[in-house]
């Protein structure tokens, strides 16, 4: 198991910047009976409480360093007892500054994806990556600037992404977008209403990074398993269903945020008349 994997000529590195405590199941599925855990007790710890890591990613091309998703950000996380987020220090283990990064792709705008977008350390709100172009899906854009967000939910759009509309560096995208010759977004909602997948695709492999289209390998085997979160829950299960059949029938690459880190990129196989998780 590892924290990277090779698509063709493209390498997708995992960033860990939090490491949550462990939780019971019912908080991350409040709608999934306690029971219907007992067949899949694999993917809860030895204490049956339910892990989650919140990881972004390094997408290197031959003319590109692309960042998808920047984590829950520096913190302290008074959620997390106070847990300060490791991001940029894992961007620099693997050689690399925020100067060095050319696209930040934000598969969607809740808190914990946009976390280091924007340095304001010094009072000033700038951009944490001062080379890149950033790239938000409208139809986030569109819902958490408007009356239907939760209110922190719109305050972390406010204080991560608004301060880029003022930079130039803002793409505010819809549908299927080129990113790079490699690299396209796809639209996935329900978990929000924009939220895109990171799709690449190279000498004929491809890989994905799925944001928060699932989030624990689960819900590889149960796609009709929602998370709280997950906003237009029948719309989440439809994507999600969808995509984790392409991913199986294409041999997509998988790499999954909230998955446990080492364990997070893997493959969807299709066998015993079921569809499950295989981390590479
Ligand atoms: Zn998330």
């Amino acid at each position: 198991m590892s924290d990277r994997v090779r698509v063709g000529d493209v390498e997708i590195i995992t960033l860990l910047d939090l490491d949550a405590p462990p939780r019971e199941p019912a908080q991350f599925y409040p709608d999934v009976p306690p029971e219907s855990w007992d067949k899949y007790k694999e993917y809860l710890d030895e204490n049956g409480k339910f892990r989650t890591n919140f990881c972004g990613f390094v997408v290197v091309t031959p003319n590109e360093n692309i960042l998808v998703d920047t984590g829950y950000g520096p913190g302290p996380h008074a959620a997390f007892d106070n847990a300060k987020g490791a991001y940029i220090d894992n961007l620099k283990k693997v050689g690399l500054t925020p100067d060095d990064i050319n696209t930040v792709i934000n598969t969607h705008l809740h808190g914990d994806h946009i976390g280091w977008n924007i340095n304001d350390e010094d009072g000033t709100a700038k951009p944490r990556f001062p080379n890149a172009r950033y790239i938000i899906p409208q139809k986030d854009w569109d819902y958490f600037t408007g009356p239907d967000a939760a209110p922190e939910r719109a305050a972390a759009v406010q204080k991560h992404v608004a301060p880029l509309t003022s930079t130039g560096r803002l793409e505010i995208v819809d549908g299927e977008y080129r990113v790079t010759p490699e690299i396209v977004t796809l639209p996935s909602p329900g978990h929000t209403p924009g939220h895109q997948c990171a799709a690449i695709t190279s000498k004929g492999e491809k890989g994905i990074i799925v944001g928060d289209l699932f989030h624990n390998p689960v819900q590889v085997e149960q796609p009709d398993w929602n998370v709280g979160a997950d906003i237009d829950k029948e719309k989440a299960r439809e994507s999600r269903m969808s995509l984790m059949n392409r991913f199986a029938d294409e041999g997509f690459k998988v790499a999954a945020p909230h998955i446990v880190f080492n364990q997070n990129i893997g493959v969807v196989i299709k066998g015993e008349g079921k569809k499950y998780w295989q981390a590479l």
